[in-house]
C-alpha cells in the first residue's frame, strides 16, 4: 500500500509503502515512458542489476522488483531519517565525531562498491547518503553507476556539477577518468559539507565553477580540527593520482 511520496527524481518517484507483511519499505517506481532513449534503459537495467548484488551494512538494501504497466519497481529498505543533506542543514554544520561517523561509514560502502563489487557510484552527494533507523549511512541511488574495476575508466562525466572532480572538467583523457578517485573526491566535497555546512566549490555560472574545481584551491574549514583538514586536503587532491584509491 502506497504511503507518502519520500522524493522525486529526473526518472523516478520514491514512495513510502506498507509491505503485506505489515514492514515499511521505500518503493522507487521508475517510470518507463520516461525511459526513451536506449542509455536510459540501460541505465535502469544497470541500477537494478547492480542493487541486487549489493549486500553491506551501508549500501540500502533491495528487498525484491516488479513491473507495471507503466513503471518498473524497486522494494528497498525504507532509511525512516532520510537525507543526509537534510540533518545537515537541519544543524547548520555537524561536529567532528559525527562527521567522522558518517564519513568512514560512506568510506566502508564506496570501498565495498570499489574493490569487491568492481564498480563505481557516479553520484556521491549528501542527497544520496540515505541515514537509517541507527542514524547509519545507507548509499542509495544507482541509477549513474557503471562497471569499474580498480583503476578502471569510466565516461562521460555525470552526476551534479559541484561534486564533479577535476579530471571530469578538464577532459585530458577524452570523455573517459578513473572512476573511484572520482567518486573519493565527491566523497571529500560531501566531507567538508558536513564539517562547514557549505560546498567547497560554488559559483553562479557553471565557466566559474569549473574553474574554482580545476584550481582546486577552497576556503579552509575554520571550525574542524586537524584531522578534519588533513582527511580534507587527502580527497580533494586535484591530481586522481593523488587521492586514496
Ligand atoms: P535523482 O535523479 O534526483 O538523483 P532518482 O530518481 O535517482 O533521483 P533516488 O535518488 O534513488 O531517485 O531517490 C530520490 C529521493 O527519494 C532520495 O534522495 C531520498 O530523499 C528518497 N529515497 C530514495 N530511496 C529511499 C529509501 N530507501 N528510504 C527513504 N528515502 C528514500
Ligand atoms: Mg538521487
Amino acid at each position: 500500500t502506497l504511503r507518502r511520496s519520500l522524493g522525486v527524481g529526473a526518472f523516478s518517484t520514491v514512495h513510502l509503502a506498507t509491505h503485506t507483511c505489515g514492514a515499511l519499505v521505500a518503493i522507487k517506481r521508475i517510470d518507463k515512458a520516461a525511459l526513451t532513449t536506449p542509455d536510459e534503459l540501460h541505465r535502469a537495467g544497470c541500477e537494478i542489476r547492480l542493487l541486487k548484488k549489493l549486500c553491506h551494512p551501508n549500501i540500502v538494501r533491495l528487498h525484491h522488483t516488479f513491473a507495471t504497466n507503466d513503471s518498473l519497481c524497486l522494494v528497498l529498505e525504507y532509511a525512516p531519517h532520510g537525507e543526509l543533506f537534510d540533518y545537515i542543514v537541519a544543524r547548520v554544520r555537524l561536529d567532528d565525531a559525527t562527521a567522522c561517523r558518517f564519513f568512514k561509514q560512506a568510506l566502508s560502502g564506496l570501498r565495498h562498491l570499489h574493490e569487491e563489487m568492481h564498480w563505481a557510484h557516479r553520484d556521491i552527494k549528501p542527497e544520496n547518503l540515505l541515514l537509517d533507523k541507527d542514524l547509519n549511512i545507507r548509499i542509495a541511488d544507482f541509477g549513474l553507476s557503471s562497471p569499474c574495476a580498480p583503476g578502471g575508466m569510466v565516461g562521460p562525466a555525470c552526476g551534479s556539477p559541484c561534486y564533479a572532480a577535476p579530471e571530469m572538467l578538464t577532459r585530458a583523457g577524452g570523455d573517459a577518468y578513473e572512476g573511484h578517485p572520482a567518486d573519493f573526491w565527491a566523497l571529500g566535497i560531501v566531507l567538508y559539507a558536513m564539517l562547514e555546512g557549505q560546498l567547497p566549490f560554488e559559483d553562479n555560472g557553471s565557466a566559474g565553477l569549473y574553474n574554482r574545481i580545476i584550481s582546486g584551491r577552497y576556503r579552509t574549514p575554520t571550525r574542524a580540527s586537524a584531522s578534519g583538514k588533513s582527511m580534507l586536503r587527502f580527497m580533494l587532491k586535484t591530481s586522481p593520482r593523488e587521492r586514496p584509491r
